[in-house]
Order: C-alpha cells, then sequence, then structure tokens
C-alpha cells in the first residue's frame, strides 16, 4: 500500500518539537512493516542543504504559476532509505529563520501561502488521473499545514484518495483571515460554519478535521480531553460529531533513542549496567554545565519549548520553595521572552545550583535526560509527549500533570504500583504550583530510598515505547480506508 505522509517537520532536517521526531521515526516503522510511504516536506535551506544527491521529478509552474519558480525533488532521509519528497520553492520557503517564523521570533506573514502551496502539491499527487507513475492509495496530514488536503481533495474529479488528518496539537490550528480563501484557490461555497470557516477566519485545522475521511490524535487521553469544552480549543463540538472517525493512537519513540548507543553520551549504560553509567553521565554534565560536581545531590532536567502549556511557570513559581532541599536544576529550552528573562534571573540567583541554557540544542538535550536524576513536566496539556517517554528510557524517572498522554505513559508510583512492579515516575493531577511541588518532594524523598529508586529506573527502561504496535493501529486504518475506497458504493 501507498501513503504520501505529509508533514512540514522531520527531524533531523527540521524540527521544533515532537512532530519532527515522529515523522522520522512513523514512516520508518510504516516501512518496516512492508508500506511504500513517501514524506513530503517543503524545501526549506536546512532540508535541501543536507538532502544529499537529488533528483528532480517535475516542476511545479503548471500548479502554480505565480509563485514559480517551483518543482518537486526526490532524495531521501540521510541513509534511511526513506524517500523524501520536497517542494522546491524558493521564493516561499528559501529564508533565514525557523519553519513557522523569522529570526525576529515572528510568524511568516505568507505562512497560509507557505503552507497553502505544500497542501496544493499535496492533493495534486492525489488527482486522477495521477500526475506522476507514483499515487498514494492514502494521503496521512500532518497538523494545520497539512490540514488543507482533504478540502482539496473534496473538490476533485474522479474517485478521491481517502484521508487521515493527524492532530499532534489541537492549539496550533493555522486560522488566517478569510481572504485567503480565494487566494488559494478555495470555493467561497465551502467558506461556512460546517466547512473551513472558524469564528470568520479560515482555518487549516479545522478544514482536515472536517473533510478527513480518519482522524487520529496522539495518544487515547487527548482523544478523549480535546472533545471536552475545556480542552476542546473551540473544536470540541466538531470533535464530538466526528467521534466515530476518531482514534487516539499514542506515539512511539525512535529506537535511536537508546542510552545503550548514544552518541551524544559521555557514557554508555543501560537497565542492567545502570549505575556508573549514569553516574559518568551526571558527573559531565555537571561539569560542562557549571554546576557543582556532586554525584549525590539530586539533579533535576528539562527540557522543553518554554510556553505556558508546558507549565514552565509552575515550576518557576515554586523554585524559592524546592531550592531549600539539596538540589540541583539543569533547564534547556527556548520560548516566550518572559519565561526566558525569569529563568535567566534563576540562574544568576543560583550559581553553582541552577543552570540555564536557553537554545535549541539536539545534542545537550540528550545528556540532559541521559544525566539528570530527575526529569520534570508539568504541562498542562500534552496531546502525547515524547521527553516523558525518552526520559524514562534512560533511566530518569519524570514528574508529570496527569494529562494526555503524561497520563498515558507514566505510571505514579505508590505504594501499589511499586509493589506491582508497575511505577515509572510521579504524577500530579491538577496544574497548580502546590500539586507540581508536593510531587517533586515526592520524588525527592523517593530518590533517598535507593533500592525502590533503582526500581523505579529500572522499570521504565524496560517499558515498550517502540513504535511497531502504533505503526500497525495506522496500517490497519490505511488499510480500512483504501478497502473502502475500492468498493464500489450501491
Ligand atoms: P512538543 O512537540 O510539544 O514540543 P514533545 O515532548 O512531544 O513536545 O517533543 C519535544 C521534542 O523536542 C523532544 O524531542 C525534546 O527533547 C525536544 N526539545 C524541546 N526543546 C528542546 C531544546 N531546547 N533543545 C533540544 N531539544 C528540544
Amino acid at each position: 500500500m501507498k501513503i504520501l505522509f505529509v508533514t512540514s517537520e522531520i527531524h533531523p532536517l527540521v524540527k521544533t518539537g515532537g512532530l519532527a521526531d515522529v515523522s522520522h521515526a512513523l514512516p520508518l516503522a510504516l516501512r518496516q512493516a512492508g508500506l511504500d510511504v513517501r514524506v513530503l516536506v517543503p524545501g526549506y535551506p536546512g532540508v535541501l542543504s543536507r538532502l544529499g544527491k537529488a533528483s528532480t521529478v517535475c516542476t511545479l509552474e503548471a500548479l502554480a504559476p505565480i509563485w514559480s519558480p517551483a518543482r518537486l525533488l526526490e532524495g531521501q532521509l540521510g541513509d534511511t532509505g526513506l524517500p523524501l519528497w520536497v517542494v522546491d520553492c524558493p521564493s516561499l520557503y528559501d529564508r533565514p529563520g525557523g519553519p513557522y517564523q523569522g529570526p525576529d521570533g515572528r510568524d511568516w506573514d505568507d505562512n497560509p501561502l507557505r503552507f497553502g502551496f505544500l497542501c496544493h502539491v499535496g492533493a495534486w499527487l492525489c488527482s486522477a488521473p495521477a500526475p506522476l507513475p507514483w499515487s498514494p492509495d492514502v494521503v496521512h496530514c500532518n497538523d494545520w499545514q497539512a490540514g488543507l488536503i482533504p478540502a482539496l481533495l473534496r473538490h476533485h474529479q474522479g474517485p478521491p484518495v481517502p484521508s487521515v488528518m493527524t492532530i499532534h496539537n489541537l492549539a496550533f490550528q493555522g486560522n488566517f483571515d478569510p481572504l485567503w480563501v480565494t487566494r488559494l484557490g478555495l470555493p467561497m461555497e465551502s467558506f461556512h460554519m460546517h466547512g473551513l470557516e472558524f469564528h470568520g477566519r479560515l482555518s487549516f485545522l479545522k478544514a482536515g478535521i472536517n473533510y478527513a475521511d480518519r482522524i487520529t490524535t496522539v495518544s487515547p487521553r487527548y482523544a478523549e480531553e480535546i472533545q471536552t469544552p475545556e480542552m476542546g480549543c473551540g473544536l470540541d463540538g466538531l470533535l464530538r460529531h466526528r467521534q466515530a472517525e476518531l482514534a487516539g493512537i499514542l506515539n512511539g519513540i525512535d529506537e535511536s533513542w537508546n542510552p545503550a548507543c548514544d552518541p551524544a553520551l559521555p557514557a554508555a549504560f543501560d537497565a542492567q549496567r545502570l549505575a556508573a553509567g549514569k553516574r559518568r553521565n551526571k558527573t559531565t554534565l555537571q561539569q560542562d554545565c557549571g554546576l557543582a560536581k556532586d554525584p549525590d545531590v539530586p539533579l533535576l532536567g528539562l527540557v522543553s519549548r518554554l510556553t505556558y502549556q508546558k507549565g514552565i511557570d509552575l515550576l518557576l513559581d515554586t523554585l524559592p520553595a524546592l531550592m531549600e532541599h539539596p538540589l540541583q536544576l539543569i533547564v534547556l529550552g527556548s520560548g516566550e521572552a518572559d519565561m526566558e528573562s525569569r529563568l535567566r534571573e534563576v540562574a544568576d540567583t543560583y550559581p553553582g545550583r541552577v543552570s540555564v541554557t536557553l537554545a535549541f540544542d539536539e545534542p545537550l538535550s540528550h545528556r540532559i535526560i541521559a544525566g539528570s536524576d530527575l526529569f520534570l513536566m508539568p504541562s498542562r496539556f500534552e496531546p502525547c509527549g515524547l521527553a516523558q517517554m525518552y526520559a524514562m528510557r534512560y533511566g530518569t524517572p519524570p514528574v508529570v500533570c496527569e494529562t494526555g498522554g503524561l497520563a498515558d505513559t507514566v505510571v505514579d508510583c505508590t505504594e501499589g504500583t511499586l509493589g506491582e512492579r508497575r511505577a515509572t515516575g510521579f504524577t500530579f493531577r491538577n496544574a497548580t504550583p502546590e500539586a507540581f511541588k508536593a510531587a517533586v518532594q515526592r520524588a525527592l524523598s523517593t530518590y533517598e530510598m535507593r533500592t525502590i529508586w533503582r526500581q523505579l529506573q529500572k522499570t521504565g527502561m524496560r517499558r515498550d515505547f517502540s513504535w511497531k504496535q502504533p505503526a500497525a493501529d495506522y496500517a490497519g486504518i490505511y488499510h480500512t480506508l483504501s478497502t473502502r475506497a475500492q468498493t464500489p458504493q450501491s
């Protein structure tokens, strides 16, 4: 079966968060399961420069003459063998900055055009008669950047290619001025509350949710949560309406996240040989980040986008009380300016005990996840979250809020769960500073009980977070859709 996987990020070429990791690992797992997957991405400079030997599949001028020149390139992702189709359109993608924002941190004004074009190319590849020798049986659209594809497919002649829309974060919706409806070649008749319109604006994500054949999100708990007014970001009514087509499939983590062979780490370790390797990672990290070198003091790590979603303020608000305990804190992140400046102040207040790096640094993120004793992830909501799974894999029990994928992946440490050898971390119910502080204090007390701590670490390290089952679940959905598409409707 042939799958076109459309995404705006893919690790290691372009990454702002978990979507990049998923767009790398899931297509590879699907290929291992025997599916013919191709990934369609925009040709940002970071993608083109690392594409290696690429060939031109076709030009795209006929599709979008005013955005010319544009062409479709074919390469592969590193040495993985995963075919990458890259939309090379310099006027839209060849610029400094990130995939969505300029170097000044502001969204590009022409984002509707940049991702609208990606959607047009994706939909064109699905059109009939097939424009290229390879044409997909199913198109898998990820997040708002690919959300217009299912809407565009509705207006195609011939048998429609079925579509899956995956919501990696409902809070990012791609809502724009309605002027873009016609500018993007969408029919004005679709601009109503049961179509593309959301509070007077054109919504890419709503379009995807409305018109896709199946909708998935990245954990079972989040699939429930987004159907509630509290967590539905205004789209809960539509999601309840489409409940029968909505599924929550928990993300996996890529095999390359493995402390036994991670090239970013100063020392390898696994569940059998844990203590010495973990210790070496910890002391090297302390030294590299300007913390006092002390293998016994608990080291708390946080690697995150610095946003309200991630509950960074819960940490900042409780920090004075937490710092009364003997502990160290290491933070790696980038994001909202006020959080960055509060974190800078904290680092100045506690030299040698708090280290803050305001950057996006992949190797350092691995070293923090491996070298810390405890991983903090107090997110207010979390569609799935990968970092807590990486932390468990690296023997670093996480402290998390009981929400979304965090609730689905972390088993709170209680007498009962320890007895059943299921405990993997520490959870708290409400995203308040008090609840977060209590969970961290519980974790610090448990850290003193070394045998129990080892058990907690090892249980987390042995959990199966592989992509095998999730890939099989996606393959099942594709299969159902393509069979249905091939069956003549009576
Ligand atoms: P989200 O996608 O909401 O940001 P996830 O936990 O699903 O959250 O994925 C975040 C990914 O981005 C993880 O791989 C995490 O390690 C990584 N990450 C986040 N911030 C940074 C950073 N400043 N430097 C390096 N990696 C980061």
